[in-house]
């Protein structure tokens, strides 16, 4: 077993272990796992152990992924890919047309783009709102007091599906911040169900914060590092 293979099993297993310390069962909790900067060959790893939900943060460098991906008959079953990181608006025709998912969108006019640029022989682009739960002038994210306006926007898009919402909580090792800032997540996560039946993600929890965020209600988690090792 390889290294990436080794750690994509225990991070299953921490997986498990802070589903049941919540109450809640492996399958309550997807795994994103986070490929950004690393090569097909890594990819291939993880595909190998399983793993078919793929996470990654720039559009040109994805993109040439993909479409190696597309072409090796390895790769025999399907991979669902996730667009998790921030999106201009003229990168958005590639990440229309090659995503299944985009976690990171923090705007209308972004996601107005992305519904118009769908190809209509595909199903519609799953969608979750980013929200900068924090509201750190660094990051990027919709706010608290914006994210239900926005949300009825773009349920009202087309070419795209609401599926819930995306988070990276504050850089801080204050457990009571972080589960205050998760335990608001969960809560606009519940709001948003009760008016759109399609929302069933509550995408929080990174390498570090994972148990936290299963234990708030997470649905899935984003592992880049502790999958991959270290990016340069
Ligand atoms: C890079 C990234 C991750 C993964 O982070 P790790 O600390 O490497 O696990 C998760 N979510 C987003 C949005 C990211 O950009």
């Amino acid at each position: 077993m390889t290294i990436i293979q080794k750690n994509i099993m225990h991070v299953r297993q921490q997986i498990e272990h802070a589903a049941v310390q919540a109450g809640r069962t492996t399958l309550d909790v997807q795994l994103l796992a986070v490929s950004k900067t690393k090569p097909v060959a890594q990819i291939k790893e993880a595909y190998m152990a399983g793993q078919r939900l793929f996470g990654e943060n720039y559009v040109q460098e994805s993109i040439e992924k993909i479409q190696l991906i597309k072409d090796d008959c390895s790769f025999n079953d399907p991979i669902c890919w996730y667009f998790i990181g921030p999106l201009q608006s003229n990168k958005t025709r590639l990440v229309a047309e090659n995503f299944d998912w985009v976690q990171s969108v923090d705007r209308f006019k972004i996601a107005q783009r992305l519904s118009a640029q769908r190809p209509t022989n595909l199903t519609p682009l799953n969608i979750c709102l980013q929200i900068n739960i924090s509201a750190e002038a660094s990051k990027s994210g919709t706010t608290l007091t914006q994210i239900m306006e926005l949300a009825a926007q773009v349920s009202l898009l087309e070419n795209l599906t609401l599926r819930g919402i995306m988070a990276i909580p504050e850089k801080t090792q204050d457990q009571a911040i972080l589960s205050q800032q998760f335990k608001a997540l969960h809560h606009i996560y519940l709001k948003l169900q009760t008016l759109y039946p399609e929302v069933d993600t509550l995408s929080m929890g990174m390498s570090a914060d994972m148990q936290l965020a299963i234990a708030s209600g997470s649905t899935m988690v984003r592992i880049g590092t502790d999958i991959f090792g270290r990016r340069n």
